[in-house]
């Protein structure tokens, strides 16, 4: 008997177990390693890794969103503060340890304040909702806190708003105390008042006022440009039959010297103070003021030409042409000067239509609007 075809047979049934055995096991290990490769890549991924850690799907779509963030939100445990703050628009991941900082110093403090507050610097002043109100008041000027502080402590019966107003005027120092020198290149804008000071300055470019314009026996100079707004404004008063007259324009420093001297004599320099300024201080020097009258008007006096169709008419007009009341009735304490009905000053029609459309005085709209601070 041939043995070799039986062995033959058994070789060949062999090889075929073992095949089926190899493409078994390599079966196995595909499917382990796509496994562990799904696995990894899951347990792997960042969202899952931080909802692990206990943030929610919300807060890890906005912390995904920033590499650094999200490095900080891996390394770290879960970041209550961060969860807070991470919604407020303006948060920014580098003032992260200010904000921690600041909020363990004022735990009443909300999220979006905190980070108001740390971004613009107010880590130095306690939290309150007084601070907010001031910051988030119209014409508040970070610049003037401490002073709104200061003078809110002596002076606590007053709002917020009344407070901006007075230091804005620099209400919080006295009269022709802490005085300053009038920075003339603003020109139109330019601000001369009990606070500031004009000195000896001599405008460029005044004009003579023509004998038309004049109250009969009055006469002087003006800027150029304010004789022209003028000219505009007292055509168009005059097609409604008002004569709006220059009685008192530009006044020399000399002038205003010799005027203020002789109220000091004939009325105290206390009483003088409250409707003459000193020397320097007074607004006619810029050439940028006029006393009005009318022909029919004595004198400068609220009652009367308070009391005429022509100041009735500038009331509702004047700051189309670019001149605002300067010296308001129930203003005193902001101004300096008791109400004039017959004293405009011009600041070009753009800024008198804010000061008309606002009803603030110049003084507000002087430190708000052109000095900024
Ligand atoms: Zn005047």
């Amino acid at each position: 008997m041939n043995i070799m075809p039986i062995m033959w047979d058994k070789m060949k049934r062999k090889v075929r177990i073992n095949k089926v055995a190899i493409f078994t096991l390599i079966t196995i290990i595909l499917v382990l390693i796509v496994g562990c490769t799904l696995a990894l890549n899951y347990f792997g991924k960042e969202s899952v890794r931080l909802k692990m850690k206990g943030y929610s799907s919300k807060v890890i779509d906005k912390i995904i969103k920033d590499e650094e963030i999200t490095k900080y939100a891996l390394n770290n445990k879960k970041d209550n503060l961060l969860i807070e703050l991470i919604n407020v628009d303006e948060f920014k991941f580098s003032n992260l340890d200010k904000y921690k900082s600041y909020k363990k110093d004022n735990k009443d403090v909300t999220s979006k304040d905190l980070v108001y507050l740390v971004n613009n610097d107010y880590t130095e002043y306690d939290y309150s909702p007084n601070l907010i109100e001031f910051i988030n008041s119209k014409y508040y000027l970070k610049t003037r806190l401490d002073r709104y502080l200061a003078y809110q402590e002596d002076h606590q019966d007053l709002e917020v708003k009344e407070i901006i107003k007075r230091v804005n005027s620099n209400i919080d120092y006295d009269f022709y105390t802490n005085v300053e020198k009038t920075d003339t290149s603003y020109g139109y804008q330019m601000i001369c008042n009990k606070h500031y000071n004009i000195g000896t300055y001599v405008p460029s470019n005044i004009v003579s006022v023509a004998s038309t314009y004049l109250k009969p026996g009055y006469g002087g100079y003006l800027d150029k440009e304010v004789y022209a707004a003028y000219i505009e404004m007292y055509n168009a008063a005059k097609k409604e039959n008002l004569n709006i007259l220059v009685q008192s324009p530009y006044r020399s420093y000399n002038t205003q010297s010799s005027i203020y001297n002789n109220y000091v004599k004939k009325d105290g320099k206390e009483k003088a103070d409250t409707y003459s300024a000193r020397a320097g201080y007074s607004e006619h020097q810029t050439a940028l003021a006029i006393d009005f009258a009318t022909k029919t008007t004595t004198g400068l006096s609220n009652s009367d030409f308070g009391q005429t169709k022509e100041f009735k008419w500038l009331q509702d007009n004047a700051y189309k042409y670019g001149f605002i009341l300067r010296y308001p009735k129930g203003e005193e304490y902001i101004t300096g000067y008791m109400y004039e009905s017959w004293h405009y000053r011009y600041i070009g029609k753009e800024a008198a239509k804010i000061v008309h459309d606002e009803n603030i005085t110049y003084e507000e709209y002087f430190t708000y609007y052109v000095l900024k601070k």
